[in-house]
């Protein structure tokens, strides 16, 4: 049989020889630590999980869904919206949910990109904004994010000629893997490029709600014309630890999110409807959970701030996101850096060159790891003589 170019030139998913090196230590009885993954340990809130339980016994949930999602689904998001961002949405014009935001973000490349077609793609960032790209034909001009830059795209850098051919910029903040945040200055820049451009704005925003020290991260859709431009994803995720259940949504724009109705009612039947109930009563119900995540993640971060720095590498406390993006001392690579991590304390970090080229000289560290285990790890860090 023959496979398509676009399988047979999908780059080589960089994270699966690390998958490898790791199965290969526990199969010679190394007991590994992982700071690799971004996946809540935290079990997801027993009200949720209770409201999953009583739908899956009624019968009307058993039956296919509608793509479009429950419409008290939309309305609970457009709720949500209103009272965390003070944005109204039309919860039937403006409002998706999405088997897990990572669906809608692959699917909504089919959306903009044409053969040949030009999407704006931060590097480093997450692989799903360049993969669902290359998936629908199109190709990526990548933003370096640096740190002199708080990690935020600099517009100004792109070519005229390259901004005039791009349908979609892609964003997330607050960000994975480098943990900056954006403020509303810079989202009003990002809508006045988009205008003069017209470029269709995905942002990718699944950690508003993990944040620490009291910060609050704003949404894209606060900043002044972003629903003419623009949609945001968010995630049920990072918020309420529902990594497994697989349920987000897409907000904002009601062209790009009825565009992406069309393609996803031609490929999916939706969301089952128990899960959906989930994630009403993660919305409606008691939210304190957010905050006691949040201490727990504050106080993995402290602990894990402090032995990186011993270890001399240099990393900013970040202010949101399950990050932390540490600069390595010059003179290694971030895969070297990681691999000699392994193999001397069994330790798992991810090699910043994993989500791109600028990201290279970091590596990601984790903070969903459950205490007794990141203890243990810090523990090896400390006497680690790198
Ligand atoms: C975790 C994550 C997502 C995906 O979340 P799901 O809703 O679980 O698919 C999307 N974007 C970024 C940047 C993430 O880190």
């Amino acid at each position: 049989m023959q496979l398509a170019k676009r399988i047979q030139q999908l780059p080589p998913y960089l994270f699966a020889e690390a998958s490898r090196r790791i199965a290969e230590k526990r199969a010679e009885g190394v007991d590994v630590i992982s700071f690799g993954i971004g996946d809540p340990d935290i079990p997801t809130p027993a009200h949720i999980v209770e409201a999953l339980v009583r739908a899956a016994a009624d019968p009307a949930n058993h039956r296919y869904p509608e793509t479009e999602g429950l419409p008290e689904l939309r309305r609970a998001i457009g709720r949500w919206y209103e009272d965390r961002f003070g944005i109204s949405l039309d919860p039937d014009k403006e409002v998706l949910p999405l088997i897990g935001s990572k669906e809608g973000i692959g699917h909504v490349a089919l959306c903009f990109i044409d053969p040949d077609d030009l999407a704006l793609v931060p590097d480093p960032s997450y692989p799903v904004y360049a993969r669902g790209t290359f998936l629908a034909g199109g190709d990526c001009y990548f933003l370096p994010l640096s740190e002199e830059n708080d990690f935020l795209p600099d517009l100004e850098a792109i070519p005229e000629s390259v901004a005039r051919r791009a349908k979609v910029l892609w964003l997330n903040y607050p960000n994975n893997p480098t943990g900056a945040v954006a403020d509303l200055d810079f989202f009003e820049w990002v809508v006045r490029f988009a205008r003069k451009y017209d470029i269709a704005v995905c942002h990718d925003g699944p950690y508003t709600e993990v944040a620490f020290d009291g910060y609050r991260p704003v949404s894209f859709l606060q900043a002044a014309g972003a629903r003419e431009v623009g949609v945001e994803f968010h995630s049920f995720s990072k918020s309420y630890n529902m990594t497994g259940w697989r349920i987000g949504m897409v907000v904002g724009n009601a062209t790009m999110v009825d565009a992406l109705m069309r393609v996803k009612s031609n490929l999916d039947s939706g969301i089952p409807q128990a899960i959906q109930r989930m994630a009403i009563a993660a919305l409606e119900g008691p939210q304190d959970c957010i905050g006691e995540h949040n201490a727990v993640y504050q106080r993995r971060r402290d602990r894990l701030v402090t032995a990186l720095t011993r270890m001399g590498l240099r990393v900013r406390p970040p202010q949101a996101s399950l990050y932390l993006w540490a600069r390595l001392p010059e003179g290694q690579t971030s895969l070297e850096f990681a691999t000699r991590l392994l193999d001397d304390v069994g330790v798992v970090v991810t090699p910043g060159i994993g989500y791109g080229p600028h990201g290279e000289g970091y590596v990601r560290v984790s903070l969903t790891i459950p205490d007794e285990r990141l203890e243990e790890g810090l523990r090896r860090l400390e006497g680690w003589r790198g």
